[in-house]
């Protein structure tokens, strides 16, 4: 009803020209390299529900048609087969040793957004009536695996589950052999006839690339952010830069870009499913574990998908897409600009009125997902909390919340690193800018091949002293890594100077 409401309303808007038409047309506009709040002017009345975001955005599971079983033709007398039935009939799909090798297969098919292929497993059984069981079971196994999350892989999991639609048909084979008067079965047989994605395999080849250059630019890799930092970094920016798609889901809802990670790094502009699988993917990327959550808003609400995501030992809920269109809408009842209104919440909060889909529900039971909200348990860590400083690593601290009962472990945050501004002061610290020639690593005024051992010796982990790891940091990002190598490289080769 209150979608129907805010539709009228959208239309009613339009209609008075009350809002600025490039606010719905063309998301590919929505791709600012510096973010500028959508000017939408006040209409007659508020348009934006108070309590509510957008629902709708949210695909329910892919269409997976029960797996058809293609029955092999034997011949009354015995004897060898013609093919397709013999081995060898399908050789455009790989033959594999087990359920974990045509997983890590079908995973790299899916990635590239392959809509046709095959797998076979290798076998050596006589034959028996049941061999169809036995192949329907291990297509069932390798399907579990490619969608089992895995902080290691980022791109499959939850995001892979939320980026494909399901498919024609799953086509459930084997191959067999007559040997001595006997058949015998080679190779379970298992393919998949035009698979669906919500994008292009064009498309999807941007979404990694583009996730790389996003965590550089946000600086996401130095060893001097905290997990805290860097989820707040990703939530932050994609609040602050990715607007909701509300014109394809008020308008053409099957257009499928909309639901993808990749309309919202690279078009900027997508519904909730799209926020929430980048968010999974971004997260899991930086080895932070994450899980994309769907279910409904509310009792009689809409279809939604939302995050939880592991800080300090506890999940905590996060909705990317209601603080971004809190932010869009920000004079129109929406939530404080730059909205954090949804970020690192607890279950006893806003979130509890959300109803989650069946297997998202045990997630939410089986995980530690806390009761209380991140800023509450921050609050009650009150015992040995150090803050970082620039060059010594700080603590969470611990404590009990008085709230929810549960024990806060005490986690170390890292050093900060020095902030040196133009003139070469650590803006934190007051720190100048060590003088000493860029490279000069041992500290004797020239640069030369020992100081190259030196860079070797930091790189591997041997020399970890403060002042030696700041001097080595030769591009001042704050960090030593193999960049600063190959800057070392190019001083000594002469090819750089200060
Ligand atoms: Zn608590
Ligand atoms: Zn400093």
């Amino acid at each position: 009803m209150l979608k129907r409401l805010f539709s009228l309303l959208i239309i009613a808007a339009l209609c008075l020209n009350a809002l600025p038409l490039s606010a719905w047309y063309e998301p590919a506009q929505f791709a600012p390299a510096q973010f500028e709040p959508a000017q939408a002017s006040t209409p007659a009345q508020p348009m934006w529900p108070t309590a509510y975001g957008p629902v709708g955005g949210e695909m329910p599971e892919p269409v997976e048609p029960e797996p058809t079983v293609v029955e092999p033709v034997l011949p009354e007398d015995g004897g060898e087969l013609p093919l397709p039935y013999a081995t060898n009939a399908y050789p455009d799909y790989p033959m594999f040793q087990n359920t974990d090798e045509a997983a890590a297969y079908m995973l790299e098919q899916m990635e590239m957004r392959n809509a046709n292929f095959g797998y076979q497993i290798i076998a050596n059984d006589p034959y028996s009536d049941s061999w169809s069981e036995t192949v329907s079971a291990l297509g069932a196994e390798v399907r579990e695996k490619v969608f089992t999350h895995n902080i290691n892989s980022p791109a499959g999991g939850d995001y892979l589950l939320k980026s494909y639609r399901g498919y024609d048909s799953c086509m459930l084979h084997m191959q067999y052999y007559y040997e001595n008067g006997n058949y015998y079965i080679s190779s379970y047989v298992v393919w998949y006839e035009n698979m669906k994605y919500y994008t292009t395999p064009e498309q999807e080849a941007q979404v990694g690339p583009a996730i790389e250059k996003l965590i550089s630019e946000l600086d996401l890799r130095s060893s001097h952010k905290s997990t805290y930092d860097k989820i707040r970094a990703v939530y932050d920016w994609m609040v602050m830069n990715i607007e909701y798609d509300f014109y394809h889901q008020e308008n053409d809802s099957d257009y499928p870009t909309q639901y993808s990670a990749y309309a919202g790094i690279v078009e900027r502009c997508c519904v909730c499913q799209g926020f929430g699988t980048l968010f999974y993917r971004i997260m899991l990327t930086l080895g932070i574990e994450c899980r994309y959550i769907s279910g409904v808003v509310s009792a009689e609400g809409g279809r939604h998908g939302w995050n939880i995501v592991e800080l300090y030992g506890q999940y905590f809920l996060c909705d990317t897409t209601w603080d971004s269109n809190g932010r869009t809408y920000a004079d129109q009842g929406g939530y404080p600009y730059p909205g954090h209104s949804w970020c690192l919440l607890g279950k006893n909060s806003r979130f509890g009125e959300r109803i989650c889909d069946e297997d998202k529900q045990v997630l939410m039971d089986t995980l530690p997902v806390s009761q209380c909200s991140y800023e509450a348990h921050d609050a009650a860590r009150t015992s040995g909390k150090l803050a970082p400083t620039c060059t010594e690593a700080g603590a969470t601290g611990s404590g009990v919340c008085p709230d929810c009962g549960v024990t806060l472990e005490n986690f170390a945050v890292p050093s900060l690193g020095h902030d040196y501004d133009e003139s070469g002061n650590c803006s934190r610290c007051g720190k100048v800018k060590p003088a000493y020639p860029l490279g000069d690593l041992d500290f004797d005024s020239d640069v030369n091949v020992r100081d190259g051992v030196v860079m070797q010796r930091v790189l591997s982990g041997l020399e970890a002293d403060a002042e030696l790891l700041e001097s080595a940091d030769l591009n001042l990002d704050g960090d030593v890594t193999v960049i600063d190598g190959v800057i070392m490289q190019r001083i000594l080769a002469g090819l750089q100077a200060e």
